[in-house]
């Protein structure tokens, strides 16, 4: 199946959902940053939140989710468009933690209890616009539920769950946000809090072969709800040799001079997708060139 996120109201406007399948593109994320487990449910988390943010977006607007905790996977990032493309990394790929379940991967200690969520939204401003809070328990989907009600005074539940097999491989992965909007009645909140209170773990469902349209129909069944959109999404990174031709220049001609007479050539691998590009000597010497005329 391949995977993509529905936008959905209901209870007369008075709720907004997104919903997502990302097992295919978690995938990719884990294989291109060789992930371990621990590390692997963390990136795939955040990956399907920032997308479902990007849902939230329109035209050429950009989210970034950064949470940067005490744990040991260290910074774990991603971002996305309203276009259903996403990207991702995380600081330490190869974290293993041990956890007090077995079969559970215990992902607030590997992204730590102690530090901040940062949520940046390009939206073709002057400046972005970034909102920030501690830390609630590094599981993430947690963390950004607390974000929403503080930084955006949105109440809205948040479930991320991934499902990784004995042999790394990503098995299910998704999420779904639902939000109340300011007309949203007090007895809505309480009937949506038991609907997602009776769900079975989000990575289980997806497992079984249930859609975001399937789950988001368990939570908001009884209110009526309407899918506005269903957008395809995936890993994908803009990221190209020219930019980094870009980036080369930028250090200026010394540090080109040293790059060709020590190495020769320069490797230079992009921190969201982990793509390498290489660059030889005649490639440095002509971008040299080109720093020299600046
Ligand atoms: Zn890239």
């Amino acid at each position: 199946m391949k995977d993509y996120c529905i936008r959905v109201s209901a209870g007369n406007g008075s709720i907004r959902g997104f919903g997502a399948t990302t097992t295919n593109l978690v995938n990719e994320a884990c294989k291109r940053h060789k992930t371990y487990p621990t590390a692997s449910a963390a990136l795939g988390r955040v990956l399907t939140a920032t997308l479902m943010m990007g849902a939230m977006l329109k035209g050429d607007d950009l989210v970034t989710v950064r949470l940067l905790g005490d744990g040991p996977l260290g910074a774990v990032v991603a971002s996305a468009n309203a276009k259903g493309q996403v990207r991702g990394y995380v600081q330490e790929p190869h974290t293993q933690t041990k956890s007090k379940y077995p079969g559970k991967l215990d992902v607030g200690s590997a992204v730590g209890k102690n530090g901040m969520l940062h949520v940046t939204k390009d939206l073709g401003l002057k400046e972005p616009y970034t909102g920030s809070v501690p830390l609630v328990s590094g599981e993430i989907a947690e963390d950004l539920a607390y974000y929403y009600q503080v930084s955006e005074q949105t109440p809205s539940a948040v479930a991320l769950g991934v499902l990784i097999d004995i042999d790394y491989k990503v098995l299910a992965s998704g999420g779904f946000i639902i939000q109340l909007l300011p007309n949203a009645k007090e007895e809505i909140a309480v009937q949506l809090e038991n609907n997602i209170n009776n769900l079975p773990p989000i990575s289980e469902m997806i497992r079984e072969g249930e859609t975001p349209e399937t789950i988001l129909g368990r939570i908001l069944n009884n209110f009526a709800m309407t899918i506005h959109e269903k957008i395809p999404v995936e890993f994908s990174c803009p990221c190209s040799k020219s930019r980094l031709e870009s980036v080369l220049i930028s250090l200026g001609k010394e540090e080109l001079e040293a790059m060709i007479a020590e190495q020769g050539k320069a490797e230079l691998v992009c921190h969201f997708c982990a793509e390498k590009y290489n660059f030889n000597k005649d490639e440095l010497e002509r971008l040299l060139r080109e720093a020299a005329s600046k």
